[in-house]
């Protein structure tokens, strides 16, 4: 991707039919299944908004967010950064406008490092300014993340799980990137944390005008800071809009089935059964015609058999003009 890219772009992100779709297994005797992981994808996330990308484990959220972050090329599709494609970028040049924040930090950080190597090495990998730049930027970018000057000689180690993610939000945003793809970035940390670190996310989206795409399974997290959401069922958008158009009246039967599980007294457990029926197909075998139909409590002869397009829904005649406050919806009786 090159530095043509228009920073003025409305969009700072746009997905265009984007799908991926693994083979798995096959050999002598067993037959190669398909896995549609991402299925014919489009979104739109203006620059400044947080984009929430909810959905049960194994619906595709996180190979789109690999798809985002070039760890995986997608089957076919564009993506579009700041108006730009990005199918033939390499990494490198892809870490200057995407970054990510992961669920677990303990992992994402090297151990043998100290803080200050791991949040200065993007500027290191991009030569970027005099390693006494580099170091006035860490420490700017600590304290920027609440974190005090000591911490920059210390080791993951020797911090707390909210700390870590601190140290991998520095490092994440020291290079000032477009895009912030969040994947489940608090669900590791205790609940008394994770309002902390949602709230420093949302001021330093400020601070430096970042664009979010916020993976999670946890719909409470995912109200507190997105401005849209975009619900995925295997591999697909159910619907889209608003956060108040999906919290405050949901159309698709498998978001009202959402937050219905949201209520229960375990959430982060998935859609619960309890009026659904089956659980969650086997993504290698998708149910025919609208893929949610063997769970639906609404599902008519018609579902089995066709497939729903996402299609927009008018909001009242004033709304329906704008694309920013348009809802979208797969299910034929929405
Ligand atoms: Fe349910 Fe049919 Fe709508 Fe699918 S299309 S969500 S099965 S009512």
């Amino acid at each position: 991707m090159s530095s043509a890219a228009n920073p003025r772009d409305p969009l700072a992100l746009e997905l265009c039919s984007l799908s991926k779709t693994f083979k798995l297994g096959g050999g002598m005797l067993h037959k190669s299944q398909t896995l549609k992981a991402v299925n014919d994808v489009s979104l739109r996330v203006p620059r400044g908004q947080v984009m929430g990308l909810v959905g049960e484990s194994g619906c595709g959220k996180s190979t789109l967010a690999k798809m985002l972050l070039g760890l995986t090329k997608p089957s076919s599709g564009d993506v579009l950064i700041n108006g730009k494609a990005i199918v033939n970028a390499n990494q490198k040049a892809l870490a200057r406008h995407i970054q990510p924040i992961f669920q677990d930090p303990y992992s994402s950080l090297n151990p043998r490092q100290r803080i200050a190597q791991i949040v200065g090495l993007p500027l290191r990998i991009h030569a970027i300014g005099t390693p006494k730049e580099q170091a006035l930027k860490v420490e700017e970018m600590l304290d920027m993340v609440g974190l005090p000057k000591r911490a920059a000689q210390q080791y993951p180690g020797q911090m707390s799980g909210g700390q870590r993610q601190r140290v991998a939000i520095a490092r994440a945003l020291i290079m000032r990137p477009d895009l912030v793809i969040c994947d489940e970035p608090t669900s590791a940390l205790d609940v008394s944390v994770q309002a902390q670190i949602l709230n420093l996310l949302l001021d330093l989206k400020d601070e430096f005008g970042l664009t979010y795409l916020f993976i999670s399974h946890d719909l409470a997290v995912v109200e507190h800071l997105a401005d849209r959401l975009a619900v995925m069922y295997l591999g697909r958008i159910v619907e889209e809009g608003t956060r108040e158009q999906i919290f405050n009246a949901p159309r698709h039967p498998y978001t009202q089935a959402l937050l219905a599980s949201a209520l229960t007294p375990e959430p982060g457990l998935g859609v619960p059964d309890i009026g659904l029926g089956a659980g969650q197909p086997d993504p290698t075998q998708p149910p025919s015609g609208c893929a949610f139909h063997p769970r639906c409590p609404v599902a008519k002869p018609q579902c089995s058999q066709q497939s729903p397009a996402l299609s927009a829904i008018a909001q009242g005649a004033t709304q329906a003009t704008h694309q920013s406050s348009q809802a979208r919806v797969a299910c034929h009786f929405a």
